[in-house]
């Protein structure tokens, strides 16, 4: 395993909160948008930018953007592994010919994307996304499979922060794909159940129990993160649309954060508020007594395993499908217009 004190900055990141104007792309993003408001500020000085994204057989990779219009791709949270494979050395090339470069990735990706460049370049900005684990594909595979299965189509997008239907939240969602009729689901119980066994954790790679990057110092020049539980500590206007948690680590970030600071609306902040929901700013996850035998259990009867984790939520159900009803909605509208 990579040693930390090798990467991590030298000082626990300065916090900040930050909300986003209302800007209709961010609303892609899973927190406040941080993260599109830096790549696209790189973007228009030339730059590139990689993280994560699906392939066209939904295989999460991160890649290279070059185009705003593609910045899509890498919005938003997903929760499996990102893999790597082959960009390190053309992250490399491109620093050297003097492009400015934005990375991001867990706290581990980052860490590893430094130790292999060996040296630090002036043109490289990364973010580290706070992270308390990653589950393998194989596991969101089947997930995929079920929802194939029951909507008889081909998934073609999933997110697993969608804030059309519950704003900023943990409410998943996905388009399936059947002839030429793309379908919406805002709800179905294989989607609750990935999203229920990521956050009781029993299905990450074994490395991240013993996660070093899990401090509040951090891999990257800014660390983003999600600001649960802001209203109590800052009063934030527009929460619905999402609040990030920012770390600036390094002098670098803090010049990164001043070219963007008019695109948003900054809070100081206390990273103690932050860690107290965000407990991997203290300490790697713990890792749950099912970890034993989720894997096992998953290779016998993958079925059986993850509907031990659907909670179903008639509640939540019933509203999303009168919200996603047209004349429920066209009601709404017509209510607040008068009020
Ligand atoms: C696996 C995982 C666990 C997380 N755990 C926490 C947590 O415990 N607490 C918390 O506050 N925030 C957590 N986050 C971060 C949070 O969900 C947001 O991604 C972050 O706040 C950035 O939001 P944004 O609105 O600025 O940008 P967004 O537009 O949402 O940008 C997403 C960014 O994350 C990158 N990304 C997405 N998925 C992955 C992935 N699987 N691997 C590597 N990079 C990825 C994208 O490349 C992009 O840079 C986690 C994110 C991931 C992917
Ligand atoms: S918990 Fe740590 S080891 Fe696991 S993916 Fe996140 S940063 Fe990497």
């Amino acid at each position: 395993m990579l040693h930390p004190d090798r990467i991590l900055a030298e000082e626990d990141g300065k916090a900040y909160a930050a909300v986003n104007r209302d800007i209709p792309e961010l609303m892609r993003s899973s927190s406040g948008g941080v993260f599109s408001i830096i790549a696209r500020h790189l973007l228009s000085d030339g730059g590139i930018v990689y993280g994560s994204a699906f392939d066209k057989n939904m295989q999460l990779i991160h890649t290279a953007i070059e185009d705003k219009d593609k910045l899509h791709l890498l919005q938003g949270s997903k929760y499996l592994q990102s893999l790597n494979d082959g960009i390190f050395k053309e992250i490399r090339t491109h620093l050297r010919t003097g492009r400015k470069v934005y990375y991001t990735g867990t706290g581990c990706q980052v860490a590893a994307l430094k130790l292999y460049l060996r040296k630090d370049y002036d043109n490289l900005f990364t973010s580290d996304i706070l992270c308390h684990g990653t589950p393998p594909q194989n596991v969101f595979n089947f997930t995929l499979k079920s929802l194939e299965n029951r909507y008889k189509g081909q998934v073609v997008d999933y997110k697993f922060r969608d804030k059309k239907v519950w704003g900023w939240s943990c409410s998943s969602s996905c388009s399936i794909k059947s002839g030429n009729r793309i379908r919406y689901i805002g709800y179905d119980k294989s989607m609750d159940a990935y999203f229920n066994a990521f956050i009781d954790a029993v299905n990450y790679r074994e490395s991240c129990y013993k996660c070093p990057y899990a401090q509040s110092r951090r891999s990257g020049d800014i660390t983003l993160a999600d600001f649960w539980g802001v209203e109590k500590y800052i009063p934030v206007p527009n929460k619905r649309n999402g609040v990030s948690a920012i770390l600036v680590n390094t002098p670098k970030g803090q010049k990164l954060l001043q070219e963007i600071v008019n695109s948003m609306d900054l809070y100081d902040a206390d990273i103690k508020d932050i860690s107290v929901i965000n407990r991997t700013l203290t300490g790697p996850t713990t890792r749950p007594p099912e970890r034993d035998y989720f894997f096992t259990d998953f290779e016998k009867n993958p079925g059986k395993t993850m509907d031990a984790y659907t909670r179903q939520d008639l509640k939540r159900h019933m509203v999303y499908l009168l919200k996603r009803n047209p004349l429920t909605n066209a009601l709404i509208n017509r209510i607040k217009s008068l009020t």
